[in-house]
């Protein structure tokens, strides 16, 4: 099984039951891993020493990675773009800054090498719309389909075609409860009140997380795509919390409102992932629970 995705951190609050799961059946796991998450802020006090950002957080992936399971870790050395707009999406090192075919060609070389059954990225938007997730999720699309021709990448390893892409996807209809839910509370001075007593205000849903850089409405607003397998990794849950707890730095310190927000998420489905199927493309009823299914 291979998986690509964006930041340390994607790997454990987005499908961190997933990677133990299959993990612990034995499946060999090679995660792709685009930056060292350059861009997310931590704590003053994490950085010990000199420690830089990248270090803390490839050292909290590799935590996580060992926890999970994941057999082969491997860091494509692009920077963190930030979120949309953000200065760091200038920056020439930037994942949104390469060329989409250079990227691809990373992702194909990695799947002519490993030969996975099974290949996992975001879905079209990234799940929020954070730019390397939507970058990662391009370049995996089109190394999945270019690694079986051999007219394509030519110098990347001899053609292997995976079996199946699936996209890592969660119902938007979780978005719009929470935009209610806010949207009430906002509205209500009793409950205003109440959170001034703990020192905070109700969050407003076009600007949630600690960067407010979450604008919910519009998440609300997005499709949901749809859930063709449904991995329930619930005798593994305890491994998805301690890979979780290994991301200190984007926990209770984080600013990335995006991967607390995922986090979050994650709680709300009571242990299962949802994966969308894009190749082979299948009927919008057909579910599994099985991502190696071959139907
Ligand atoms: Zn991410």
């Amino acid at each position: 099984m291979l998986i690509a995705l964006a930041h340390p951190d994607d790997e454990s609050f987005g499908m961190g039951g997933t990677i133990a799961h299959y993990s612990n059946l034995g499946v060999e796991i090679h995660l792709m891993c685009a930056t060292r998450g350059e861009a997310g802020s931590v704590a003053a006090e994490l950085l010990k020493d000199g420690m830089t950002i990248p270090e803390l957080r490839e050292g909290e992936l590799r935590c996580a990675a060992e926890i999970l399971g994941i057999t082969h870790l491997e860091f494509m050395g692009y920077r963190d773009s930030g979120m949309a707009g953000s200065p760091d999406n200038e920056n020439p090192a930037s994942l949104v800054a390469a060329p989409l075919e250079a990227v691809t060609e990373m992702v194909v070389r990695t799947i002519r090498a490993f030969k996975p059954d099974v290949v996992v990225t975001f879905d079209p938007v990234g799940g929020y719309h954070h730019p390397d997730h939507i970058k990662i999720q391009r370049a995996t699309v089109a190394a999945f389909a270019a690694a079986g021709d051999p007219e394509k990448f030519a110098n990347a390893g001899l053609p292997f075609q995976a079996g199946q892409l699936y996209f890592g996807v969660f119902p938007r209809r979780l978005f719009r409860t929470t935009v209610k839910v806010f949207d009430r509370l906002n509205r209500n001075r009793a409950a205003q009140q109440i959170a001034r007593l703990f020192g905070k205000k109700v969050p407003n849903p076009r600007h949630f997380g600690r960067n407010q850089d979450i604008d919910l409405v519009m998440l609300a607003g997005d499709e949901d795509y749809p859930e063709h397998v449904l991995v329930d990794y619930g005798e593994v849950r305890d491994l998805k919390d301690r890979a979780d707890a290994c991301h200190a730095s984007q926990l209770d310190f984080g600013r990335q409102g995006g991967s607390r927000l995922m986090r979050l998420f994650a709680r709300l489905q009571r242990r299962r992932d949802r994966y969308m199927r894009a190749y082979p493309e299948t009927s919008a009823n057909f579910r599994a629970k099985d991502l190696f299914l071959n139907s």
